[in-house]
């Protein structure tokens, strides 16, 4: 209950005609996969970002002033990839492990020293092994987002928008 109420009670409850859009969008992302259909989503004004926590709800994340047009709405795509990667973790996380274990085999000397050199360069190692697995989250992430891109344009959408004159003008004129 704690976590409902510091998470999620706040975005859901607040129902602002300004997520109206943004809502639209995530709402229909959430229905391109079988995985995620079912997961509940709600929009709050901070910096861009995700709480992915299925099968509860889902918190997305953009600053007020970007939800008021187009321009940002596709990020929401790459932030989708966040939950996907979510409702995948068990086996994201393995095939990142194989490309961290195959990063760390690359990095290693082909002659390893015993002084403080070698023990420092060993450190920075793990440090960039370690940083490949947030690296291959946000890969991953912006390959959802370009492979659904391009749905923005699609006729299928539309409909999202017909109640919204200004983005419609914006998106399907010219
Ligand atoms: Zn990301």
């Amino acid at each position: 209950m704690r976590f409902y109420n510091q998470r999620l009670a706040g975005p859901a409850l607040r129902g602002l005609e300004s997520d109206r859009l943004s809502l639209r969008v995530i709402g229909w992302l959430h229905t391109v996969h079988k995985e995620t259909i079912s997961v509940p989503a709600a929009v709050s004004t901070e910096e861009f970002g995700i709480w992915p926590a299925p099968p509860h709800p889902v918190v997305y994340f953009m600053p007020a002033s970007a939800q008021q047009g187009l321009l940002y709405q596709p990020l929401f795509f790459h932030e989708f990839g966040h939950l996907l990667y979510a409702c995948h973790e068990p086996e994201m996380d393995s095939l990142v492990q194989d490309l961290q274990v195959q990063i760390a085999e690359l990095l290693e000397p082909l002659a390893r020293r015993n002084d403080a050199h070698a023990q420092a360069e060993e450190r920075q190692c793990t440090i960039i092994v370690l940083t490949w697995y947030k690296w291959a989250q946000e890969l991953f992430c912006d390959a959802v987002g370009l492979t659904n891109r391009w749905l923005c344009f699609h006729p299928r959408l539309q409909p999202l928008f017909a109640h919204e004159p200004t983005y419609r003008v914006s998106l399907f004129s010219g």
